[in-house]
């Protein structure tokens, strides 16, 4: 007698492309079956509207019945994103196949999925993880050629400019660097960072961009290495510049070693802020931090300050299991689905003009304090509305245009491995509304993908 087996197959939104309605789904894998030569025993179909939040499936849940009971011996989907929509429900379904005599699953897509042997779950865990090893060869090139940029001592150009500095570079800007002088000369003496950047403020002196000085800002400024002529590279000063100098090299040494890691700056973790403790009752956001041995893990931190639970989570192959589920899910319609989304709209047309309005304003204030026309407090009155103003506005901006992250990706798997942290953050962000992390069943730094749960933003 052939093989019995069940045809599965899901409507959902999060990742519907062209003609990939039940029927046609349905009428590919009968034609699947066929050529494999398998009788199809049933049809199991759910309408999952809204997609990974996790709601039931009672046709899924019938199929595995189906499987347990043993009148279904094979298994029949479009793609494997149609059976499972999280890690957890993927280790269900191997534990279901296996129970019942590794049952085999076929798609008509992706083709074989060999969830009996340990190699062919570790390829269906990972999803598209091997891909990023590959191309790790290449992403090295891509490192070695800005060294070599850098190595040469060209100015890094970019950006905002830089304080003390013209925007080439090319030339230093009096005031400004007389300001850095003196706030060196301050700090080294052993004021604080806070103390100075509260000066800067009084006197009305604003940054390079318009806006007043603040300690994580100030503290990043004293410890760049291009004020005393040297050019960085991935934190590490690499050449001597093409450009004048302000600080002397002892004096950067001096504040690098004062701020190891530059103080105030955004935390280079892909997914802090982004994981929310799956404890009964606790549901704090987990922060990334160091542990005794040496790596580092996400944690719900305890304390009076936090109130966390104390459950944390190993930080690499949660990175590692993250990046290959985005990267699956961004290899797939959805992308195209998302992009169309991002078109400029009206509201974003009067939030780019209210921002593009408070920078003039915060220029032509800053201006004016420079030449004296307005006191301190004036200043100080005039630039922290128009500071608030350009944040909600860009706030509004970035929150209706999370999905221009996703613009020119191109092949996504090559180039994830090589893109910057904060890159991959966005685009993280751009498709996955937040990820849930269950407590360990056991104690230990093993690392149990069943923990992870991804709600998806569609
Ligand atoms: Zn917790």
């Amino acid at each position: 007698m052939p093989i019995q087996a069940a045809i599965y197959c899901r409507i959902s939104k999060d990742r519907e492309g062209a003609g990939l309605g039940v029927d046609r789904q349905e009428q590919d894998c009968r034609v699947h079956a066929a050529a494999l030569g398998w009788d199809v025993h049933a049809v199991y179909i759910d309408n999952d509207l809204s997609a990974y939040s996790g709601k039931p499936r009672p046709g899924y849940e019938a199929m595995l019945d189906a499987i347990r009971s043993g009148q279904v011996g094979a298994v029949i989907a479009w793609h494997t994103d149609r059976l499972h929509r999280s890690p957890r429900e993927l280790e269900t379904f191997i534990d279901t196949l296996r129970e019942a005599g590794d049952v085999p699953v076929s798609t008509v897509r992706a083709g074989d999925i060999d969830l009996a042997t340990p190699t062919g779950r570790a390829v269906a865990r990972t999803l598209g993880a091997w891909a990023r090893y590959e191309s790790e060869h290449k992403s090295e090139r891509i490192r070695r050629k800005h060294l070599q940029l850098a190595q040469s001592g060209a100015w890094s150009g970019g950006g905002n400019r830089a304080y003390g500095y013209t925007k080439d570079g090319k030339s230093i800007v009096p005031d400004e660097a007389a300001v850095i002088r003196e706030a060196a000369d301050r700090v080294l003496a052993g004021e604080s960072l806070t103390a100075v950047a509260a000066d800067l403020r009084q006197r009305g002196i604003p940054t390079s961009t318009g806006i007043a000085w603040r300690q994580s800002h100030l503290g990043r400024t004293l410890r760049s290495a291009h004020l005393s002529g040297q050019r960085e590279h991935g934190g590490e000063i690499v050449a001597v510049g093409t450009w004048p100098a302000i600080l002397t090299p002892a004096q950067t040494t001096r504040f690098r070693r004062m701020y190891p890691k530059g103080p105030g700056r955004p935390p280079k973790t892909l997914l802090s802020g982004m994981l929310v403790c799956g404890r009964d009752g606790c549901g704090h956001r987990l922060l990334a931090k160091p542990t005794g041995g040496g790596y580092r893990a996400y944690s719900c931190v305890s304390g009076k300050e936090r109130g966390g639970c104390g459950l944390s989570v190993t930080e690499r192959p949660l990175d590692a299991l993250i990046s290959a589920a985005v990267i699956e899910a961004l290899s797939t319609p959805l992308l195209g689905q998302l992009m169309r989304a991002g078109g400029i709209d009206e509201a974003d047309q009067v939030d780019y003009a209210t921002v593009a309005e408070a920078r003039t304003a915060l220029a032509e204030v800053g201006q004016a304090r420079a030449d004296s026309k307005v006191s301190t407090a004036a200043w100080m009155a005039a630039v922290t509305p128009l500071e608030a103003k350009i944040e909600a506005a860009e706030r509004r901006i970035a929150g209706r245009h999370r999905h221009s992250a996703l613009n020119d990706l191109g092949d996504i798997a090559a180039r994830w491995p090589s893109l910057p942290v904060d890159r991959r953050r966005a685009i993280i962000a751009a498709v996955v509304e937040h990820i849930t992390i269950a407590p360990a069943s056991t104690r230990g730094q093993h690392f149990h993908a069943d923990r992870v749960s991804i709600v998806w933003r569609v």
